[in-house]
């Protein structure tokens, strides 16, 4: 719409999963700011800092503007059919030689059809299932345990179907900061079931709401977050014990005989299994390793199984640990002896970092998953060919996390990164840099000179998401369309730009006219889309949630509701063997947590560049617990010495309460130092994440 010779241009945040709604305020030509859409689902008329700031990087003077080849003296711009030309010669070599050196990382900030197009480059113009993204690095392990267990990978409820449920169980997870927009509707929801007065209020506004007064949040976080605060129960648990917490809470609810039989017996199989696996579980030894009072995980099993319907959200906290599939398989295992899936208010929702890493696992860009998420093997190599029409690879790729293995062995020629800084994201800073420095060439296709790019052979400028035209899947399965509003700067172009000018060049067909064409191919392969199109997402702006079968489907707010997919409609529950996953000793008493900051997001490659957001934090910094602090004789903001098994790094010091005594916490968006400059290689054999929570830790004062 238009007011004041500006225009308003419906966009979503470029951040985080929660994908919310903004308008671009557009004058002259030029972004000059942005306005909140009142009635998204998601953001509801409310923006965190950084959907609010997101406009100041469309014009930002750091944006890359050509292409760059780098030569003895540094980096030289090069015409685009120089560059194309390069990584298409470079191709059909590594194809000659063996398509299994290449390694293809896509991304999580780019559209649906750009993931598409470039996991089918490396399957079928390379010949490699070598594709992968950051989910690799946040919710691989969903991928695994949901599927296995529920027939399907992803959130099971909407955000705002939080207002239905009566408790929440968080463990793992900071939606006040990593999530604001699904977090207003935690509030939201505590507002309307625990206020007398705003319920009298809304009661009178929305006399169809019920008003409920038993609303119940659980958070489970070894830090006092700025979730955990709004808590009725903080267990407030070791790093590294979340099996045995999670499986004291299902002994429990199975011991007080709290289990929804009907559910147990209709819909699921395995609840025998779990039961004999538990026989000998000892829950006041789990309260001992947890460091959380029996009475308060009692608690909190019955409160979950009692004060139904019940939502689980867990995030990071539970996924990147070596048992990180196990965790969410426990989660799972919970939800479903006590019935609270498929329902309105009961789910698991495992909420999902950038704003398209769904979008980006439905597409296929993964080294274990063809688009669909139809596992890589022999039979399904069938079917995408038939959908294809060409051959398909059949064995499994590299996780990303293994190709770095590789790399470091001098053993990957051909590395195509778009959107992603693993410089910094991955664990083990120096490790992966040894490993850039061993690949014989890289390309890196991003929005500014990142700190991976600086390691490449060719950067080639790509564009922002209000430069281009596609689709985006937020964490909630919800389809969003997003138009072009402005163009890219230079001669930058759009990721499916460049993706299609390389298909071009290596002659493959068929030739797609733009996304539309991309889109109604993914729609034939990818059976959750088949019902969704261009045309329909312009008419429903706020998007449609998969699955949608057919062209007057109106898309599934819930999953589950009648039967599961899987082959006979049943949930798995499957058993998960407790373990502690990092204990302290002499030489490295502490444990060292991470993660996100409100105003900062990932690798900082963004936010790092928008100054309102850096004036709210600037640099890494320690928090420290002030026992610990007072141990060490530290004053706030004092210089010390991290060291971990993998590395040591100074760094300014904290002192807050929000830690418990033994316990490190750094945020993971900085340069100086970066966080995985201490985090190692150790992986979950099942999904490939890296563990990067509960590293031993000790602290040097100097
Ligand atoms: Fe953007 Fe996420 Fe903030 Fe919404 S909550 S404005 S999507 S960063």
């Amino acid at each position: 719409f238009k007011l004041m010779g500006a225009e308003f241009k419906y966009t979503i945040c470029p951040f985080c999963g929660a994908g919310c709604g903004i308008y671009l305020i557009v004058k002259n030509g030029a972004v000059v700011g942005v306005e909140r859409v009142r009635d998204h689902p998601v953001s509801a008329g409310v923006l965190c800092p950084k959907g609010v700031y997101s406009w100041k990087l469309i014009r930002h003077p750091e944006r890359l503007t050509q292409p760059l080849l780098r030569r003895e003296r540094g980096f030289r711009p090069i015409s685009w059919k120089q560059a194309i030309k390069i990584i298409a010669e470079k191709i059909r070599e590594v194809r000659k030689d063996d398509p299994n050196r290449a390694y293809l990382l896509s991304s999580a900030k780019c559209t649906n059809e750009e993931n598409y197009l470039m996991q089918k480059l490396a399957r079928t113009v390379i010949g490699t299932n070598n594709i992968d993204h950051c989910a690799r690095l946040c919710h691989s392990p969903t991928v695994v345990a949901l599927l296995r267990s529920l027939g399907s990978a992803a959130m099971t409820n909407s955000i705002n179907d939080v207002v239905n449920a009566k408790t929440l169980f968080i463990i793992g997870y900071n939606p006040a900061e990593s999530h604001p927009g699904l977090f207003r509707h935690i509030m939201a929801a505590r507002i309307k079931h625990s206020s007398p007065s705003a319920s009298r209020i809304l009661a009178a506004k929305f006399p169809s709401i019920k008003h409920e007064t038993r609303f119940k949040i659980i958070v489970a976080d070894p830090r006092k977050t700025r979730t955990a605060i709004h808590a009725d129960l903080h267990l407030q648990h070791r790093p590294g014990t979340d099996s045995y917490l999670i499986n004291a809470m299902t002994k429990i609810i199975i011991d007080h005989d709290l289990i929804d039989k009907e559910f147990v017996e209709n819909r699921t199989i395995g609840y025998e299994e779990l039961v004999k696996s538990l026989k000998d579980f000892n829950i006041e030894y789990a309260s001992r390793v947890t460091n959380v009072p029996l009475k308060l995980i009692e608690e909190a099993a019955i409160t979950y199984a009692t004060n139904k319907p019940s939502t689980i959200y867990y995030g990071m906290g539970i996924t990147q640990h070596r048992n990180g599939t196990a965790l969410v398989q426990a989660l799972v295992n919970l939800a479903l002896i006590t019935g609270n899936i498929g329902k309105p208010g009961a789910g698991v929702c495992p909420v999902r970092g950038q704003a398209n890493v769904q979008g980006a696992c439905d597409m296929g860009a993964l080294s274990d998953f063809y688009p669909g998420y139809r596992a890589v093997n022999p039979e399904n190599a069938k079917i995408m060919e038939k959908l294809w029409g060409t051959k398909v690879p059949e064995e499994k790729g590299m996780y990303s996390s293994e190709m770095w293995l590789e790399a470091q062995l001098g053993k990957i020629d051909f590395l195509y990164i778009m959107g992603e800084n693993p410089l910094l994201s991955e664990p083990g800073y120096y490790r992966i840099l040894r490993a850039l420095r061993r690949i014989d060439f890289i390309v890196v296709q991003d929005i500014f000179l990142t700190e991976t790019a600086r390691e490449a052979d060719l950067v080639l400028p790509a564009s922002l998401w209000a430069e281009k035209t596609g689709t985006m899947t937020n964490t909630e399965r919800r389809v969003q369309l997003i138009d072009k509003i402005v163009d890219p700067p230079g001669e930058a172009r759009s990721d499916i730009d460049i993706l299609l000018m390389i298909y071009k060049e290596l002659g493959i067909t068929p030739l797609y006219n733009g996304p539309k064409e991309v889109f109604e191919e993914i729609r034939r392969v990818v059976p959750a889309y088949h019902g969704i199109t261009y045309e329909r997402l312009i008419s429903n702006r706020y998007g449609i949630q998969w699955p949608c079968p057919d062209e007057k489907h109106p898309g599934t707010p819930i999953l589950h509701v009648e039967k599961f997919p899987t082959p006979d409609g049943r949930a798995r529950i499957i058993p998960v063997k407790p373990e502690i996953t990092v204990k302290t000793t002499k030489d490295y008493p502490y444990i060292l947590i991470n993660g996100r900051l409100i105003s900062h997001y990932n690798t900082g490659t963004m936010t790092r560049r928008i100054l309102e957001l850096l004036l709210k934090e600037s640099s890494s910094i320690l928090i420290i617990s002030p026992e610990d602090a007072e141990k060490l004789n530290l004053l706030d903001r004092d210089v010390v010495e991290l060291e971990t098994p993998y590395g040591k790094e100074r760094i300014k010091v904290r002192i807050s309460p929000e830690v418990p005594p033994g316990v490190l916490f750094v945020p993971n968006h900085f340069v100086d130092p970066p966080v995985n400059s201490v985090t190692g290689d150790i992986i979950d054999q099942e999904s490939g994440i890296p563990e990067y929570k509960g590293i031993p830790a000790r602290i040097n004062v100097l």
